[in-house]
C-alpha cells in the first residue's frame, strides 16, 4: 500500500473514531437531558392540573358548606316541607316505614316533591352556582325522601345506603359511575335532622382535565382505586386505562407516567403520561443534524488528508525515483525537494551523496582502465617472453637429449646423469611456459575453441599413454575404466586434452608412493562424466573450491614437493567453462582425491554450475 494511502486511512480512521465517540457522548447527553426536561414538563404540567382541579373541588366544598351544611334557610325549608308531607307520613308512616319499597299506588304526588318550599331551596342555590350539579336530593331524619332538584329513580325510596352512613354524622365522598357524590349530613344542636346528597357530574367539574394535554400524546386521567373516572378528550389509548395504573411493560416502555395523588375529594389519582417517542422527538433531529455534520466533516478530513499526504509523500515519491534512476546507472540525476524541512536537508544529504559516489566511480573507472591496461602489457608481457622462452628451451631440451645418446662423442655415466636432469628440468620449463601462455591467453579472452565430434575414447587412451613414461617412473598406474560403448562427443578436443593432462598429471604427481590413477568415463543424464580419482595426498578441507584459483598451491608440505605454477587447475576450470560444461573436487573417504567433470554431449548445451555433485 502507498505511504500516502496508509497515512489518508490512520487521519481518516483517527477523525472517524475521535468523532464518533463525540457523537456517542453528545447523544447520551442530548438524551438524557431531553428525557430530563420532557420529565420536568410533565410534571409541572401534571401539578398545575391538579391545583386547578383541587381549586375546583375546594370551590365545591365551599359552596357545599355555605349552601348546605351550615344553612339555616335550608333547615328551615326542611322543617317547612316536613309538615306538607306529615298528612302522608301521619297516614302511612308506619306502612312506609315497613314497606316503603312497595307503595308505588300510595306514594304521594310527585309535584308534592317537586314543588315544595325545600326543592324549590335546592332548585335555586343548583341553579345559581356554576358548579356542574345534577341533582340535589334531601331525606329527613327516617330517610324518607322530602325534595330532589331532578327526579331520581325511586323518588320515595331514600332510605339507601348513603342515607345509613350519613346518619352516623360525618360528610363523605362516594362515587356512582363518573359521577361524584358527596353525602352531608344535617345537624340541628345534635338534632340529625336528614341527609343531603349532592350528585357531580366529574367530568364537567374536572372541566380542566378535559381539556387537558401536553404536545401530542400528553393525556391525564383520574382514576378511583383502580377505575377510570375520566380521561383528557386527546386520550386515544384503548383499554389502556389499567394498563397506565399499573403501569405494565408495554406502557412503561413507551410512555412516561406522573402519578398525583389527592385526598382533597376522595381517594382519587391523577396520572399525566406522554409518550417517550414524543418527549424525544427532537432527538432524531439532533442526531440527524449530528450525522449531516459528521458526513461534511469527513469529506473535509479526507480531502485536507489528500492535500496533506500529498505533500508528505511527493518528496518521497521524488526520493524513490532517484534512488531508481540512480541505481539503474543514471548517475547524474539529483533530487530537487523545497520543503523546508527534514525532507529537504534529506535531499541535500542524498545529492552530495550521490555527488560523491559519481567522483568515486569516476576515479574507480579511471583506475580500472590503468589495471586493465597494465593486465594486458602483463599478459603481452608474458606472452612475448613465453615465446621467447619456447625455442630456446627447446634447443636445451633436445641438445641434452642428442648429447645423453652419446652420438656426439662419448658421455660418461656421471655426465649422462647430469643431462639427464637437464633435460627433465627443461621439459618442466617447457610445460611452465605452455601453462603461461595458455593462461595468459584465457585471460585475455584470444582463446579461440575448435568444436567438432570425436572420440572421447581415443582422447582419454591418449592421455593414458603420454603419461604412461611419467606414471611409471614414480610407480603409479594409469587404468582407464570405460564402458564398451562411449558415445562420440561434441567438444573442442584441444581443450579438453589439456584439461585431461592437467588432471591426470596432478593426479600422479600428488600420489607419493606407489598407487594408482584410474579415469572413468560415461553417460549420465545427457552429459559426459568424466572422473579422475587418485590415491595421492588429497586436498585438504574446505579448500576445494580454492585450489581452481590461479597460482593458488596447497600450503602442505607434501603439496610443494613436486613442480608446479598453481596455474594447471586455473586453466583447466576456465577450458571446463568455455566447453560449456562443469568442474568439482572432492576427497576419497579412503585417502586421495576425485576430480569430476561434466560436459554436455551435444552442441550448444551447457551445464549449470552448482548442479548434480557440483
Ligand atoms: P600445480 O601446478 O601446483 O599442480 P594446479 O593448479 O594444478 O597447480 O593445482 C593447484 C594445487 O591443488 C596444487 O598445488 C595441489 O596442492 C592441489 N592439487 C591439485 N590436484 C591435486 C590432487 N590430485 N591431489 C592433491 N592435491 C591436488
Amino acid at each position: 500500500m502507498r505511504l500516502q494511502s496508509k497515512l489518508l486511512i490512520i487521519l481518516l480512521a483517527v477523525t472517524v473514531l475521535s468523532f464518533l465517540f463525540n457523537i456517542l457522548i453528545s447523544l447520551l447527553l442530548v438524551r438524557n437531558t431531553l428525557l430530563l426536561v420532557f420529565k420536568e414538563e410533565i410534571s409541572v404540567s401534571g401539578d398545575i392540573l391538579r391545583r386547578d382541579i383541587e381549586e375546583r373541588g375546594r370551590e365545591l366544598e365551599r359552596w357545599l358548606d355555605s349552601n348546605l351544611t351550615d344553612s339555616s334557610s335550608l333547615k328551615s325549608k326542611l322543617q317547612e316541607t316536613r309538615k306538607r308531607f306529615s298528612f302522608w307520613k301521619e297516614k302511612k308512616i308506619s306502612y312506609l316505614q315497613e314497606n316503603w319499597q312497595n307503595i308505588p299506588d300510595n306514594k304521594p304526588p310527585l309535584p308534592l316533591f317537586l314543588h315544595n318550599p325545600l326543592s324549590r331551596y335546592l332548585g335555586s342555590i343548583s341553579q345559581a352556582s356554576l358548579l356542574p350539579i345534577k341533582r340535589i336530593s334531601v331525606a329527613d331524619e327516617t330517610g324518607f325522601l322530602l325534595a330532589f332538584t331532578k327526579k331520581p329513580e325511586h323518588f320515595l325510596l331514600s332510605r339507601e345506603k348513603w342515607w345509613e352512613k350519613a346518619k352516623k354524622g360525618s360528610k363523605f365522598v362516594s362515587w356512582d359511575g363518573t359521577d361524584m357524590c358527596v353525602i352531608i349530613p344535617l345537624m340541628e344542636k345534635n338534632t340529625f335532622l336528614g341527609v343531603v346528597k349532592v350528585e357531580v357530574e366529574a367530568g364537567k367539574l374536572f372541566r380542566t382535565l378535559k381539556f387537558f394535554s401536553i404536545g401530542e400524546t400528553g393525556s391525564a386521567h383520574v382514576f378511583l382505586g383502580d377505575t377510570l373516572l375520566i380521561s383528557s378528550a386527546n386520550w386515544k389509548g384503548k383499554g389502556g386505562s389499567r394498563a397506565i395504573l399499573t403501569g405494565n411493560e408495554y406502557i412503561r416502555k413507551k410512555w412516561k407516567l406522573r402519578f398525583l395523588r389527592s385526598r382533597q375529594l376522595g381517594d382519587w389519582r391523577l396520572v399525566v403520561i406522554q409518550k417517550r417517542e414524543e418527549g424525544l422527538r427532537s432527538y432524531r433531529e439532533v442526531f440527524y443534524h449530528i450525522l449531516r455534520q459528521f458526513i461534511v466533516i469527513v469529506i473535509g478530513v479526507a480531502l485536507l488528508g489528500i492535500f496533506f499526504s500529498r505533500r508528505v509523500t511527493l518528496p518521497l515519491r521524488k526520493i524513490d525515483k532517484f534512488a531508481h534512476e540512480f541505481a539503474s546507472g543514471k548517475l547524474s540525476t539529483r533530487i530537487s525537494i523545497k520543503t523546508a524541512d527534514e525532507l529537504e536537508s534529506l535531499a541535500h544529504s542524498l545529492n552530495s551523496m550521490a555527488d560523491r559516489l559519481q567522483e568515486n566511480l569516476k576515479t574507480l573507472r579511471e583506475q580500472k582502465e590503468m589495471l586493465e591496461e597494465a593486465s594486458e602489457m602483463k599478459s603481452t608481457f608474458i606472452s612475448a617472453v613465453s615465446h621467447e622462452f619456447k625455442t630456446p628451451l627447446t634447443i636445451i631440451r633436445n641438445y641434452a637429449h642428442l648429447l645423453a645418446t652419446g652420438k656426439l662423442g662419448e658421455v660418461n655415466p656421471e655426465q649422462k646423469e647430469r643431462l639427464k636432469k637437464i633435460s627433465t628440468h627443461a621439459q618442466y620449463l617447457a610445460r611452465l611456459v605452455d601453462n603461461l601462455l595458455n593462461f595468459s591467453r584465457l585471460e585475455s579472452g584470444e582463446w579461440e575453441t575448435f568444436f567438432t565430434k570425436f572420440s572421447l575414447r581415443g582422447l582419454l587412451e591418449k592421455v593414458k599413454e603420454d603419461f604412461s613414461p611419467f606414471a611409471r617412473e614414480k610407480g603409479v598406474e594409469i587404468v582407464l575404466q570405460l564402458p564398451s560403448r562411449l558415445p562420440s562427443i561434441y567438444s573442442d578436443p584441444f581443450a579438453l586434452k589439456i584439461i585431461m593432462d592437467n588432471l591426470v598429471e596432478n593426479g600422479i604427481k600428488f600420489t607419493l608412493g606407489a598407487g594408482k590413477v584410474i579415469i572413468k568415463a560415461g553417460k549420465e543424464e545427457g552429459k559426459v562424466k568424466i572422473e579422475v580419482e587418485d590415491m595421492g595426498i588429497g586436498i585438504p578441507e574446505g579448500e576445494e573450491n580454492r585450489i581452481f584459483e590461479p597460482f593458488y598451491r596447497v600450503d602442505k608440505e607434501e603439496a610443494r614437493k613436486g613442480w608446479g605454477s598453481g596455474l594447471g587447475l586455473s586453466i583447466t576450470a576456465r577450458l571446463v567453462e568455455l566447453l560449456g560444461g562443469k568442474i568439482a573436487a572432492k576427497n576419497k573417504k579412503e585417502g586421495g582425491s576425485i576430480f569430476l567433470l561434466w560436459l554436455p554431449l551435444r552442441s550448444g548445451d551447457t551445464i549449470e554450475k552448482g548442479g548434480k555433485d557440483g
